[in-house]
């Protein structure tokens, strides 16, 4: 049996017309190897320029700079990401959340409207695996359904050589990919430099390259099949009033060759004749005609094969078509619908609620964070401190000089002489920060630190200090009097500042 006539069988249905649960299992539970047969018509001509686009935007945005910052950087180490000229560092919370939000609306919304328009177009799994990997492969391996071969496709050595040209791909691949998140410049270093000298970083690639392969080599359509969750939410976000990819079965059933004799306008037959190619050219190796299913990626070939054969047929083209649930049905199409109200009211608000948190925040933050330890010490000028630390992050791609300036009589005693920061810089600085005792009230008791610097930016602070009478202090005493070692070490500062605890203020 041929690979091609392999491809005949419905691959969603069994033979006894039971639909299997994945399209690219057999029977027996074996892998039932997929090799769809192009079909090069309108929209395939379409997606391949969009993906040949895509694959060199893809390419290119490591090298592309904005104000000489990397167009996109996601330094995970450094834990800073920088996308279109801005720096984004892990305070920025607030915006990470609003970013998720839009991303996760914003797909929300494009589903119900366009269906999974992304998967067959956009998705670099379809856009490598049908417009890189598998014409590799068709060069070497043929072409399903053309018979005519060339000399690589004889020769004996062609998997292997398939096999080395999948692996420079991916080599390529995992490179590119890789420089989202080094960037570009150490990416050339690592390269131009022997495995020895950053066997981490050539660990990585390494495991990358090997995933790419894996991918496109052996797991293929199951990334889309069982890995992505896309397809299984398709359900909960499109309606009946969703583009899909859809088989128009009023129109093509019942499907079979049209006797020659028989009567176009009494609809003896209908106008699928059960070819089989929209079967053959799909691939995740379903069949349209059993309906929307979760597999299918929307990649619309087999909306080009079918086409194909209604052309030749002479018959209105469109059997397989881009279409809503409705249309098909016969119902009117319907654009505006709840959801298409909803989704865009909440994108406005949060995206109105990015823009002004990013055009608000401050060149700088502060954050005074409680030193695990003694709860308080006893300063020789008779004033009761706390242990803390001060987180800065400047925010700003230029250095800042910061001062803290205590209010309302607190002191602070900082080690570092210079509160320098460097471009987008996080640093922590241990302080003392105390008041006088009889500012003390049921062991606790306020200060408040300012702290200027950059342009004019001005932040206050606050902090609740623990001090005599205080929960802690009982506590300590009452260890001091079992002899526990708890706190021994309390007028010592430098001991105390292992895990930093977030002070709420
Ligand atoms: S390609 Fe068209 S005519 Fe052929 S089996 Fe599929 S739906 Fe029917
Ligand atoms: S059914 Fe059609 S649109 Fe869906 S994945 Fe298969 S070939 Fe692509």
């Amino acid at each position: 049996m041929s690979a091609a006539s392999k491809q005949s069988t419905p691959a969603s249905t069994a033979p006894n017309g039971d639909l299997l649960i994945l399209s690219t299992l057999n029977d027996d539970g074996s892998r039932r190897w997929l090799k769809p047969r192009p079909s090069p018509g309108k929209f395939w001509h379409a997606r391949r320029a969009v993906a040949y686009f895509l694959i060199a935007l893809f390419t290119a945005i490591p090298y592309i700079t904005i104000n000489g910052k990397p167009a996109v950087l996601l330094d995970i180490i450094a834990r800073r990401f920088t996308i279109l000229g801005y720096t984004f560092l892990p305070t920025d919370t607030l915006l990470l959340a609003f970013t998720l939000l839009i991303i996760g609306l914003g797909i929300f919304l494009f589903t119900a409207i366009m269906g999974r328009v992304w998967c067959g177009w956009g998705c670099p799994q379809t856009v490598y695996m049908e417009f890189v990997f598998r014409p590799i492969e068709r060069l070497f391996e043929g072409t399903p359904g053309r018979a005519k071969k060339n000399w690589l496709q004889n020769s004996p050595v062609r998997k292997f050589i398939k096999l080395a040209v999948f692996f420079l791909v991916s080599c390529y691949l995992a490179h590119t990919f890789l420089a989202y998140f080094v960037g570009v410049e150490q990416l050339k270093y690592w390269v131009t430099r022997s495995p020895a000298d950053h066997p981490t970083a050539f660990a990585v690639m390494a495991i990358v390259t090997a995933l790419m392969m894996f991918d496109f080599t052996l797991f293929r359509e199951q990334t889309c099949l069982v890995v992505c969750p896309y397809g299984r939410f398709q359900s909960a976000l499109i309606d009946r009033q969703s583009l899909i990819v859809a088989y128009d079965k009023d129109r093509g059933e019942p499907r079979g060759k049209k006797p020659a004799s028989a009567d176009v306008s009494l609809k003896v037959i209908g106008d699928c004749v059960d070819c089989n190619l929209c079967v053959q050219t799909c691939p995740t190796g379903i069949d349209i005609r059993n309906g929307l299913q979760m597999e299918c990626v929307h990649c619309t070939q087999c909306i080009d094969a079918c086409d194909a054969v209604m052309a030749k047929l002479k018959r209105p083209l469109g059997l397989i078509r881009y279409a809503s649930q409705a249309e098909i049905a016969g119902e009117p199409r319907r654009f505006i619908r709840p959801r298409i109200i909803v989704y865009p009211l909440i994108l406005c608000i949060l995206i109105t609620g990015f823009i002004i948190t990013l055009l608000t925040r401050t060149p700088f933050t502060a954050t005074l964070l409680r030193t695990r330890g003694a709860p308080f010490i006893e300063l020789a000028d008779g004033t009761i401190g706390n242990n803390a630390r001060l987180k800065l992050v400047n925010r700003e791609d230029r250095a800042v000089q910061l001062q803290v300036v205590p209010l309302n009589g607190a002191n602070v005693k900082i080690e570092a002489s210079d509160l320098t920061l460097g471009p987008n810089e996080i640093r922590e600085f241990p302080i003392v920060i105390s008041v006088a005792r009889d500012k003390f009230s049921l062991g606790k008791s306020t200060a408040s630190l300012k702290i200027t610097g950059g342009t004019d930016t001005e932040l206050v602070r606050t902090f609740q200090l623990v001090g005599p009478g205080s929960m802690h202090d009982e506590a300590s005493r009452k260890a001091e009097e079992s002899h526990e070692p708890a706190h021994k070490d309390s007028q010592d500062p430098a001991k105390h500042d292992d895990e930093p605890k977030e002070q709420p203020h």
